[in-house]
């Protein structure tokens, strides 16, 4: 814990963060033991699913594991989230690098977006990965809990004589009835499986992306969109948008990891008004899902759209930025994917080359807890 201290203030003086605070009580709390490396405190493969781990002062404590434990196990760290669900994140170094198949495809345009997680361009066929159903559903109940909530703040304030009209007074400490201690964990419930299935799904969509291509084209974060729109709309906006933002970061360290390239592109790039067919640039258009273009009169899905125009764009790029003769014209397709596959082979070797073998970022993934 002194080490954690010691961080914070370095961090602190060296102005990367703010003066360290104390830590919140309530919501996520944690706790971190170091392992004895004398003694072994951690049974590795107990059974099939469970694995123990030896802790002063609680003794012999049950893990489901999510994933085999390797390495050398430096430090356990027991955290209980929102909704009252205890985690253990094993810390370990010298962990052996996992294998990426070898991608399948040279470069593929990728339009991340709320209705669909991401749809996918390789050049020859388009396709959609889509949101959970579950999480649609998980979503709307989580709209229904803040009006019950409301409603027990209300019948709270008036049976302390207050107006639940107005705010609540400075200073005033509402009672807690039972009622609304139960809706409260229900919400937190709710939002600890929620973000469960999020994650989830953005791990498994991430993943499979970077094992799929060599070079990975992305649009750049819009955060231009997220003023506009109403009440629902910018919730749901505004959720999402965590969501995109992490699907980004989680593409781009998995791509470092299996040696891909991820190109970004500029966010005022003209993906879903441009027409694929016949380049022209539609500045009107609506949020409609499919539109004809005015122009070529061709029907275009607008997510799709963007995919294919996101993937050209990252091929004009590279193309721009190497030098391969191939005897084929600027801009080619031809020409951005055989520069694909000669900047690939640069990044790897680069890759190759800076990577560490051992003591790599240590994998800290959640294994659910269970005490004994
Ligand atoms: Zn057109």
């Amino acid at each position: 814990m002194l080490r954690d201290q010691e961080r914070a203030f370095q961090n602190f003086f060296a102005r990367r963060a703010r003066y360290p605070r104390y830590r919140r009580r309530g919501g996520v709390e944690r706790v971190r033991f170091t392992l004895d490396q004398r003694r072994v405190q951690v049974e590795r493969e107990a059974t099939p699913r469970w694995a123990f781990v030896d802790l002063p002062g609680l003794g012999r404590v049950k893990l489901r594991r999510s994933e085999g434990l390797q390495g050398r196990l430096r430090s356990v760290t027991v955290s209980r989230d929102g909704a009252g669900r205890y985690f253990a994140s094993l810390c370990a170094d010298q962990v052996s690098e996992a294998v990426w198949p070898e991608p399948h495809t040279e470069v593929i345009g990728i339009n991340l977006g709320l209705r669909d997680l991401a749809v996918v361009s390789d050049g020859t066929a388009v396709r959609t990965l889509r949101t959970p159903k579950a999480l649609a559903l998980k979503l709307t109940r989580l709209r229904r809990y803040p009006r019950r909530q409301n409603r027990q703040v209300a019948a709270q304030m008036r049976a302390q004589g207050l107006d639940p009209t107005k705010p609540c007074p400075k200073g005033v400490r509402l009672g807690m009835s039972r009622r609304r201690a139960r809706t409260r964990t229900r919400v937190a419930r709710l939002h600890g499986r929620i973000g469960d299935l999020r994650r989830d799904a953005l791990h498994r969509v991430s993943t499979a992306l970077v094992a799929e291509a060599k070079i990975l084209v992305l649009e750049d974060l819009n955060v231009k969109g997220l003023a506009r729109g109403g009440h629902r709309r910018g919730f749901r906006r505004a959720m999402g948008d965590v969501a995109l933002g992490e699907l980004r970061r989680q593409i781009r360290y998995k791509a470092e990891w299996a040696g891909r390239q991820v190109i970004e592109i500029d966010r005022f790039f003209p993906s879903s008004k441009r027409c694929f067919e016949c380049g022209t640039v539609h500045a009107t258009l609506g949020c409609a899902k499919r539109w004809a273009c005015p122009a070529c009169g061709v029907s275009h899905d607008r997510d799709e759209n963007a995919a294919k125009n996101i993937r050209a764009e990252g091929l004009r790029q590279l193309a721009a930025a190497c030098s391969v003769p191939t005897g084929k014209g600027p801009g080619s397709d031809a020409r951005g994917v055989a520069c694909a596959a000669e900047r690939t082979r640069r990044v790897t070797v680069e890759c190759a080359q800076r990577r560490p073998t051992q003591n790599r970022e240590p994998a800290q993934r959640p294994v659910r807890a269970k005490s004994a």
